[in-house]
């Protein structure tokens, strides 16, 4: 008797294992008391150049890309508040966004959409295994496109300007209701590359980078879209550290591409967004083959890929946070000039993007060291969170805090005359101020 009772419940255990297994998946959703009060459209777009072309970032590169490790996309999200308000961002697996391509598309978003220039926020995540593009404003001469690397560059860029236009006008198609909940967590692979210029010259390390007791920022903001019912449907993420962990000829997003890929992956018709933060004097640790025995620099791309996934999983799970209108947004271009006065000035952009009391993003062009974003968490701090994104709507060139510029090195070698943080800061702070 007691035998077959016991047979009976195996066979009704095994029944109910092989009814759960089978059972579909249901979406939870990580916060159902925060309202459902926006809509969001999100959209993809390959961008992996159709040919080996010159590859961007590295001087040292003496022949174009010659492989694939990971497909390039530039993803676009559209963000629209209760009174009807819309943001753009774009996110690019590429070295930088050219001024001039974000203007040509700002000015079409403007015209076939009515979302004005401060709606547009562009964020590239700085792979260095991605292709050249061009970055003047004008188009190449005759003669200069003789050269394959500067006809490659510009072709691309070209193609490009079609692709991103065509991942927003895909992503207005997809407006739909959402809740947004946001929270940060932390990942640690980035390490302040520069070395301690504090030590006096004769100090053992004084010449020894990186330098673990350098300034980082270290956060990672992840802002989570999600359907009424609760399907996650994208993430909108941030790190700052250069996504250099490669330097190899194959096409690949480096440490942001798989982050993510990984955050993706078991999530059909996820989207997850790369922003870059103030990262131009951080890079990833440990760096390149041969550091850790037996781990190539592919190998530990990928990890610390995983373990900014890992943290961007943290941040969209633990104690989420509701995000809430109005969305309010403000750029401008301030004049930052160059210390050899024959030298163009250059229009440097600044932009402020706030939901409500929730959260606020400061997003600036081109390389910014990490000073900038520690600054202005600090001074823009009050009950919205804060998160600066660099490389951001322009690309030229490092920007160097002034501490930096007195210090010296790889980062305040652009030639930027004195006094640009002032300048910039100044006019983050500004711009936040006046949209209250
Ligand atoms: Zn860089």
């Amino acid at each position: 008797m007691s035998r077959s009772i016991s047979l009976l419940s195996l066979t009704l255990l095994v029944g109910l294992l092989f009814v759960h297994a089978r059972e579909p998946f249901k979406p939870t959703s990580v916060a159902p008391h925060v309202p459902a009060s926006w809509k969001a459209g999100l959209a993809t777009v390959v961008i992996t150049p159709e040919k080996f072309i010159w590859m961007a970032g590295y001087a040292g590169r003496d022949k174009p890309a010659e492989g694939k490790w990971q497909d390039l996309f530039a993803k676009a999200l559209i963000l629209e508040d209760e009174a009807g308000k819309k943001q753009v961002i774009v996110t690019l697996d590429l070295i930088g966004v050219p001024q001039e391509l974000r203007r040509r598309i700002a000015a079409r978003l403007e015209e076939k959409h009515g979302v004005p220039s401060a709606g547009l926020f562009m964020n590239a995540s700085h792979t260095h295994s991605g292709p050249e593009l061009r970055r003047r404003p004008q188009p190449p001469t005759e003669e200069e496109l003789k050269n394959p690397k500067v006809r490659d560059a510009w072709e691309y860029t070209q193609g490009l300007e079609q692709k991103i236009n065509g991942a927003i006008d895909a992503a207005f198609a997809d407006l739909r209701p959402a809740r947004l909940t946001w929270n940060q967590a932390r990942a640690g692979f980035a390490m302040n590359r520069r070395r301690d210029y504090s030590l006096p010259a004769d100090h053992p390390n004084a010449n020894k980078a990186p330098n673990p007791a350098g300034p980082v920022d270290q956060s990672v903001p992840a802002l989570r879209i999600e359907s009424p019912e609760g399907e996650a449907r994208g993430v909108l993420f941030g790190y700052a550290c250069h996504n250099t962990c490669l330097g190899a000829y194959h096409w690949c997003g480096d440490y942001a591409g798989y982050a993510q890929e990984y955050l993706q992956q078991n999530r059909p018709g996820f989207t997850a967004m790369f922003v870059t933060g103030c990262g131009a004097d951080q890079n990833p640790y440990p760096r390149r083959s041969g550091v850790v025995p037996g781990v190539s620099d592919l190998e530990l791309t990928q990890q610390h890929g995983r373990s900014l996934a890992n943290a961007v999983e943290m941040a969209m799970t633990a104690n989420p946070i509701g995000v809430t209108g109005p969305l309010r947004q403000a750029y401008e271009e301030v004049t930052i000039s160059y210390e050899d006065t024959k030298r163009t000035p250059h229009q440097y952009p600044v932009q402020v993007i706030q939901f409500g009391e929730t959260l606020t993003i400061v997003t600036l062009g081109s390389e910014v060291v990490v000073d900038y974003s520690l600054r202005l968490k600090k001074e823009l701090a009050g009950p919205a969170a804060v998160w600066v994104a660099g490389y951001s709507n322009d690309y030229s060139g490092y920007i160097p805090s002034t501490r930096i510029q007195e210090e010296g090195g790889y980062e305040a070698g652009t030639g930027w005359a004195r006094g640009i943080e002032k300048i910039i800061v100044d006019k983050a702070v500004e711009l936040e101020r006046g949209l209250k």
